[in-house]
């Protein structure tokens, strides 16, 4: 029979950070030592007291299906969670939990987007953004912004990328790939900017709203002038250690979050019972783990950068977030070892994983050809092995 599959999933490209992680556990599973630099996720276990909670919820019975937006227990600590740390107010109507950020996330972007309709991706972008735009038949304008602008694109870029079709744009800060954060006054000049479009709205993804190195938090919603048109995606897994329990979360005006709660109940209905109740546990709980993870990453941050940047032939800025170093490697085009020729950032990252046996993800993926992802939230030692590795391996490269 012929194989018929839908030209919506012929067009979408497989997630290479996800790629690039299964294909570093497959060496592993031969027996090669590999460090996995590739997919973000932290290294460290969830919080007892999180953990404990998702056991309650186990023992007391938490297993029929839950609301579609999630439980109303969970929202009101949402709202607390924006209230407390971003100063913002929204009702529990007006979140909606999802299956991960990655889900809340592409729920929002559904509910948005019509084909044709513009989406603004100022790049390096993490990889999921255009593959999601492409599910909904929209068209992603990607507007660059190189390691010599520090990854963040200008006030100026974003309304030059503006136009009539424009229905959306999707900032990421802390920014994964790059770690770069936008200040206050930079998401200003941007705000200033939308506030100029009356049809155009925003999805501020704050994934690692907590691993921000340069002090607080700066939300795209808090400007008055485009508060109703902001959308807000975060969720527990990066801030508590919980990228598998899969809880997250779209903040966004009452008519939005309606519509993505009509969408995801007829999709995926209301995420699961006891990852719901660990998450609530989460946001009521004490916060001194989150500020642990982030001091450990703040090291390892110091730490990977110092190596890099003595690798002759890395560019490397200093990340003010999230756990990823984002080098550029022009440097080392057109060089080869053996039978292996250096073209381009994807074969960088497939000379190093199978050269150095380190896995990172190419800057492709990101739509920032001539750069490498490296993530390090990993232990201290992989650290420096990696490193060592990496180092080896390009001055192997002539
Ligand atoms: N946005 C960004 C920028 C991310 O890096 C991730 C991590 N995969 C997500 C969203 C999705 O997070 P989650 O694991 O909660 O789906
Ligand atoms: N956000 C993580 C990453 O970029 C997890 C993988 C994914 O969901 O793409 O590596």
């Amino acid at each position: 029979m012929t194989q018929h599959i839908s030209s919506r999933v012929r067009a979408l490209a497989p997630s290479a950070t996800l790629a690039m992680s299964q294909m570093s556990a497959e060496l592993k599973a031969q027996g090669i030592d590999v460090i996995n630099l590739s997919v973000g996720e932290p290294d460290f276990f969830t919080p007892e007291h999180i953990k404990q909670a998702a056991h309650r919820a186990i023992d007391d019975n938490f297993s029929f299906y839950t609301p579609v937006p999630g439980y109303l227990s969970l929202r009101k600590a949402i709202c607390e969670k924006l209230l407390r740390e971003n100063d913002l107010e929204f009702t529990p109507e007006q979140i909606v939990v999802g299956n991960g950020a990655k889900h809340a996330l592409c729920n929002t972007v559904m509910a948005l987007v019509n084909p044709g309709d513009e989406v603004i991706i100022p790049t390096p972008a993490w990889v999921s953004y255009v593959q999601m735009v492409n599910l909904t038949g929209g068209v992603s304008v990607t507007v660059p912004a190189g390691i010599e602008q520090d990854f963040k694109i200008t006030a100026a870029q974003l309304e030059q990328a503006i136009t009539p079709k424009t229905r959306l744009i999707i900032l990421c800060s802390p920014s994964n790939p790059t770690g770069s954060v936008y200040s206050h006054d930079e998401l200003k000049a941007l705000a200033n900017v939308i506030a100029q479009h009356d049809n155009v709205f925003v999805i501020a993804d704050e994934i690692y709203e907590h691993i921000n190195y340069v002090g607080r938090h700066e939300s795209l919603a808090q400007f008055s002038e485009i508060r109703d048109r902001v959308a807000i995606i975060n969720g527990v897994s990066k801030a508590y250690a919980m990228t598998g329990w899969r809880i997250g979360y779209v903040a966004a005006p009452l008519w939005l979050a309606k519509a993505v709660s009509k969408l995801q109940g007829q999709y995926t209905s209301g995420a699961s019972s006891i990852a719901q109740k660990a998450a609530e546990a989460a946001y009521n709980g004490p916060q001194e783990c989150v500020e642990t993870m982030r001091q450990a990453f703040l090291r390892r941050r110091d730490l990977i950068v110092g190596m890099l940047r003595e690798i002759p032939g890395l560019k490397v800025n200093v990340p003010h977030g999230a756990f990823y170093v984002f080098p550029e490697v022009s440097a080392f085009f057109g060089l080869r070892h053996g039978d292996t020729i250096i073209n381009n950032d994807t074969d960088l990252a497939m000379y190093l994983l199978r050269q150095a046996h380190v896995a990172t993800v190419s800057g492709e993926a990101f739509c920032a050809p001539g750069y490498i992802r490296l993530s390090y939230a990993t232990s201290d030692d992989n650290l420096i092995q990696a490193a060592e590795r990496i180092k080896a391996a390009l001055a192997q490269l002539a």
